[in-house]
């Protein structure tokens, strides 16, 4: 009968699907090393070009290897499940009907069945998504149900189930099992009753995962630039800010139009403040979902932020802007990354990250050190700081050959809202001073992008 109710709820669920068109960017890499991995390169690069791909070509000439990250874009239909309030309650309302027409059992399982046909759907979702299953709607054959723990009363040794309130109950005695001494304590979240087994999800404090290393964010205008285990990663949010001067501009005007019609000026303020909030918004979650597919399983360093003060009042109105988005990103990456922490910024774009000097100008967006001579991009150096510190190392130029120095010949990845895209690292004398006699060997830092 469950099984029923459950098909029902995921037919349901499926007829009102939103399929939406979706382009997705991605890319994938390609390796050669060995004697003739030049030929191999040459022929690879032929066959990309008459194919017109996008790529990005490293080459370490001293090591004979390199590296190709090939760039595509694909459209694919990306199912939108219902989830609005009226499309539930309708839901609800016609399943709760089906279920009391053939049972006296509990209402709960009709709840139960809705949150496991969405579980159910979703993981298809993902699975579709991959690539794995087809455009084709889920059928249950195994009997599965999720109880919430409304529906089941746990002392530690004994669970009830109900079957229908107040008369009939599923009674399991577990004070004899294996399992009793070892979940003390533990919580009891939910239960998936199975034809022929019960699943006990019993929980505990949050696990500590391995993590695949440390990515550190430095937060600009219109970049987050991260360095990490990683390499280096650039995150494009100009479009965050292109949506707030837009917005900031209607406004102006409507302040104009206060004084002529008020009550048109204010209806429409409101309108276009909220689908600002919304255009924000929209992006954020788009973003902050890239960077966990890509970068989840790292543990993330930001800065942490300042208080106000540092700035005069002009510079303001922008600086709140991008704090307020920052803060908002952090936010959301919280709940879909497995680690965050907060690096303290100070003086984390005014010192070299070569050799720990302060004594640095910046100009045109990069940092000139005055004492080893390295000139680096502002953020890219910022983001490097920031990383030593989260390892609890001091720049000096022993560290920065050892550990900064073989991260930033990795591929350099972009992310945008879509997936990910080139990325280039910017122009630097990595050897300071020094690499004006040694010169340094040009290939083994060869960026090729093509943009057929
Ligand atoms: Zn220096």
């Amino acid at each position: 009968m469950f099984r029923l109710l459950l098909q029902k709820a995921v037919d349901m669920i499926w007829e009102n699907v939103e399929w939406k068109q979706e382009i997705v960017e991605d890319s994938y890499i390609i390796r050669f090393s060995g004697k003739d991995y030049k030929k191999k390169l040459e022929s690879t690069i032929k066959c990309l070009e008459i194919q017109g791909k996008k790529f990005v070509v490293y080459e370490d000439a001293k090591r004979k290897s390199c590296v190709i990250r090939v760039f595509y874009v694909a459209t694919r239909l990306v199912p939108d499940f219902p989830r609005d309030r009226d499309f539930k309650r309708a839901l609800r309302n016609e399943l709760l009907q089906f279920w009391r027409n053939r049972t006296a059992y509990a209402s709960h399982y009709v709840d139960s069945a809705i949150r496991t046909a969405y579980w159910i759907l979703q993981s298809w979702k993902e699975n579709y998504l991959d690539g794995r299953f087809k455009k084709r709607k889920p059928k249950i054959k195994k009997l599965f149900a999720r109880i919430k723990n409304s529906l089941f009363s746990w002392n530690g040794k004994i669970l009830r189930l109900t079957v229908i309130p107040r008369e009939r109950y599923l009674v399991f005695d577990l004070s004899n099992t294996w399992f009793i001494e070892r979940t003390e304590g533990w919580k009891l979240g939910e239960i998936i009753l199975k034809e022929n087994e019960l699943i006990l999800m019993f929980s505990k404090e949050k696990e500590e995962i391995p993590s695949r290393g440390i990515i550190a964010w430095d937060s600009n205008k219109y970049s987050l630039d991260g360095f990490g285990d990683i390499g280096y990663v650039k995150i494009d949010i100009k479009q965050l800010y292109t949506i707030h001067i837009t917005y900031h501009n209607i406004r102006r005007k409507l302040q104009q139009l206060l004084r002529k019609t008020p009550k048109t000026a204010r209806k429409l303020l409101k309108k276009y403040n909220e689908r600002e909030r919304n255009r924000v918004k929209d992006f954020i979650n788009k973003i902050t979902t890239q960077i966990s597919k890509k970068f989840g399983e790292y543990v993330h360093c930001f800065e942490k932020l300042q208080k106000q003060g540092m700035f005069d009042w002009s510079k303001k109105h922008n600086r709140d802007i991008s704090v307020i988005n920052w803060r908002t990103i952090k936010q959301k990456l919280e709940y879909k990354v497995i680690k965050m922490r907060e690096i303290n910024p100070k003086y984390s774009t005014k010192t070299c990250s070569r050799c720990g000097s302060r004594n640095t100008t910046i100009k045109n967006g990069e940092v000139i050190c005055r004492d080893c001579g390295l000139r680096i991009d502002r953020q890219l150096n910022a983001s490097i700081n920031l990383f030593l510190r989260a390892k609890k190392l001091k720049p000096n130029p022993k560290v920065w050959k050892k550990i900064v120095f073989p991260k930033l010949r990795m591929c350099p990845v972009g992310v945008g809202v879509n997936g990910v895209k080139p990325n280039e690292i910017p122009p630097m004398n990595p050897e300071g001073d020094e690499g004006n006699e040694t010169q340094v060997p040009e290939q083994s830092f060869a960026i090729k992008i093509n943009y057929n």
